[in-house]
């Protein structure tokens, strides 16, 4: 519908300066007006009468006023006090320093009266009331008003009158993408109602109507989406089929240093199955940090070689890019196989060597970072694809590495703990595999919550575990002193303690502004022990794995999110030493010390991630946005579960509609609008 990407400033009564204002909260065209709602509503009750009136609680009167005002002057307030009655009773209304209301009322008017009942020496009062004369049409039936979040210069009479205008312009003639019978079976309100009714209800009934309607729109139009793309890759024929020989992997994992757990050895199967099943494997490795998803990816990416096939290992960070590097060197220490690693930070000679010899079917594995996925680099026959840490990597990343092969494997894994509920919208696109179990003889991490008044107590603890030939991170959230953020500067935290608290001790330090070079050599030096204490920011939160590693500690830990915490609480537990994590936190208001507590209390990721999820709904932790979706504006994924399990349910049952003209018309508009959004986002 065209009218939808008109510009709002057509809408009257918007000129250049409101308009500047309303692009501040991202409304640019109709359809952004008509998607930004209200984070509340004001509901007017009914009209409520003097003697029945409780204190403390908003009240809607009609009132008529008798006599003169009082007006009392102290030295800097002006009170001016008029007494309002109905047929049960008398209010007071009392205005602060708004001299003109004493000529402002009339007697023998009616006066509709708003405000918050203050019940006191005897008398029954508002104070600074709303006001206004009394219009039986608008005031007798309760109301509802939409509360909108607003920016500085804009006030909720504004947006409201970009609602009217915009929904105006769009003139009931939406267009409804929810087939009718669908529509019909969940009892869902029809698009046109539920806009106006979400920002204009008419009562409380067609408000939840509207929402009910438009969160299920929600879920149902990311679902589809991610069906739609599942479909896609499911419907071509010829996924590869890899030639696997039983007798080659079985002895390569035997060799592995350690016994692959229950869990691994049951993910792998259904690796092995996928690999073999003729259509094109999707599947998201779910498990928490430490689980051991690498040496999966490892023999996956085995798989494929064997099969005469190029594999590639996306990750997130150059650090980790070099510590698989490092790992699968050793791994494959007596194969003839070629590794190699491929990051932004590399020279134009090695990369244009690398590249050419990646096209040409010389290197066998490529471990990279974004830099894999610039146009220029190609495969000769890519047959298996892993991102590691996938919550980095969203829906069109996938697909552009996927569109550097014919048709490869996908494994995608992830330690992002991630609700249930949750995975199901993330990844609809793919299949989930979970490995549910720790390697064995991993002590859980203790976890202690402590304030920052304590500090000198930690690093007195941290001598302690270097002392015992132990490796500690001390993670600080930001790299410069800000004075508006009181956050502690790693740099100069680093210095504070070289020549302080931990003096004498082999410390280092890693920020995300050294270069490459440098990070790679720091990290080298922790990997090897020969730095006893690594003072970082948030750049090691993924992935890094140093067994002798056995103390966390987090500087404003209230910071960060619990699912980073717990991420980098994850860098250690991963050997055999009995691992620690400090948060030290200002335990200032009572979410923090909740938040904290969560932690202290279970070492486990999905428990983690549930909790937040109740704690404070899906925050930025779990930011669609981050998975290249579009972000809900309405949905609330804690508590509208309900909601997405029916539109889940839709979603199958319009799949199942094919060859009816409802679903081609549903489909086309899915497939185009969700590739615009998805889209929109992987480029900014
Ligand atoms: P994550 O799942 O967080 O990526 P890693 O793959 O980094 O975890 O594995 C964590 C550590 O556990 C690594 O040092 C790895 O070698 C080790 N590991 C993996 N699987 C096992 C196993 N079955 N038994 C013992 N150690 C294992
Ligand atoms: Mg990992």
């Amino acid at each position: 519908m065209e009218v939808l990407k008109e510009s709002v400033q057509y809408i009257k009564g918007i000129g250049p300066k409101k308009y500047a204002l309303l692009n501040k909260l991202g409304i640019y065209t109709i359809e952004d007006a008509l998607y930004y709602f209200p984070r509340d509503y004001e509901i007017w009750g009914d009209i409520e009468n003097v003697a029945s009136l409780t204190h403390g609680l908003e009240s809607s009167l009609i009132v008529e006023f008798k006599g003169r005002p009082e007006v009392i002057r102290t030295r800097r307030l002006n009170i001016v006090k008029w007494t309002a009655f109905d047929e049960t009773g008398e209010l007071k209304c009392i205005w602060y320093n708004q001299p003109y209301r004493k000529n402002l009322y009339r007697w023998n008017q009616k006066y509709f009266v708003r405000g918050k009942i203050d019940k006191r020496y005897g008398e029954t009062q508002v104070i600074m009331p709303f006001i206004e004369e009394y219009n039986p049409q608008k005031h007798d039936n309760p109301k509802i008003f939409p509360v909108y979040p607003l920016t500085k210069g804009l006030t909720q009479k504004d947006i409201q009158n970009v609602m009217r205008g915009a929904l105006q312009k769009i003139n009931n003639q939406i267009y409804d993408f929810l087939p009718a019978s669908i529509r019909k079976e969940y009892r869902l309100a029809e698009k046109n109602f539920a806009l106006y009714n979400i920002h204009f209800p008419k009562n409380k009934t067609t408000l939840n109507e509207a929402r009910r309607r438009l969160v299920f729109e929600e879920f149902f139009f990311i679902n589809m989406g991610l069906k739609l793309v599942k479909m896609k890759t499911q419907d071509q024929v010829g996924g590869i089929i890899f030639d696997l020989d039983e007798e080659t992997i079985s002895n390569f994992i035997a060799k592995l240093p350690f016994k692959l757990t229950d869990a691994q050895m049951r993910v792998l199967n259904e690796i092995f199955i996928d690999m073999q099943s003729g259509k094109t494997m999707n599947r998201l490795i779910q498990g928490d940090v430490g689980s051991g998803k690498t040496i999966l990816a490892a023999i996956a990416l085995y798989c494929a070689i064997q099969s005469g096939y190029q594999g590639a290992l996306l990750v997130p960070t150059e650090i980790l890019a070099k510590q698989h590097f490092q790992s699968f060197d050793r791994l494959f220490l007596d194969k003839d196989i070629k590794i190699q690693c491929i990051t932004g930070s590399l020279t134009q000679t090695v990369k244009d060597k690398a590249r050419q010899e990646l096209k040409d079917g010389k290197i066998d594995i490529v471990i990279g970072t974004h830099a894999l996925l610039e146009e220029n680099i190609e495969f000769k026959n890519l047959g298996l694809i892993v991102t590691d840490e996938q919550h980095r990597f969203g829906v069109r990343q996938r697909a552009m590495m996927s569109s550097k092969g014919e048709n490869p494997h996908m494994l995608v894994m992830s330690a992002t703990p991630i609700p249930r509920t949750l995975s199901l919208i993330l990844y609809g696109d793919l299949d989930i595999s979970i490995i549910d179990e720790l390697p064995p003889g991993r002590k859980p991490i203790k976890t202690y919550h402590v304030p920052p008044s304590i500090r000198g107590r930690v690093y007195k603890f941290v001598r302690k575990q270097v002392g015992e030939g132990r490796q500690a991170y001390i993670v600080c959230p930001l790299i410069e002193e800000s004075d508006k953020i009181e956050s502690v500067a790693a740099v100069e935290l680093f210095e504070n303690l070289k020549n302080g608290s931990l003096k004498g001790l082999n410390i280092d330090l890693l920020h995300g502004k050294m270069n490459p070079y440098e990070k790679e050599a720091v990290m080298e030096k922790f990997a090897s022990g020969e730095t006893q204490v690594l003072v970082s920011t948030t750049v090691i939160e993924v992935g890094i794995d140093v067994s002798n590693a056995t103390l966390m500690v987090i500087e404003n830990a209230e910071r960060f999110g619990l699912a980073q915490l717990h991420q980098l609480r994850g860098r250690v537990g991963r050997g055999k030493h009995q691992s620690y994590c400090i948060l030290i936190a200002n335990a200032r208001t009572r979410e923090i010390r909740e938040r904290m507590k969560i932690m202290v209390d279970s070492n486990d990721g999905f428990t983690v991630a549930e909790k937040d999820l109740e704690l404070r709904g899906p925050g930025d932790i779990f930011g669609v946005r981050q998975h290249g979706l579009p972000e809900f504006k309405i949905a609330n994924i804690a508590r509208d579960i309900d909601i997405l399990k029916l539109a889940q349910q839709g979603v199958d049952q319009v799949v199942n509609m094919r060859g009816n003209p409802e679903y081609d018309m549903v489909m086309e508009y899915i497939y185009r609008e969700f590739n615009k959004k998805t889209s929109e986002i992987a480029m900014n």
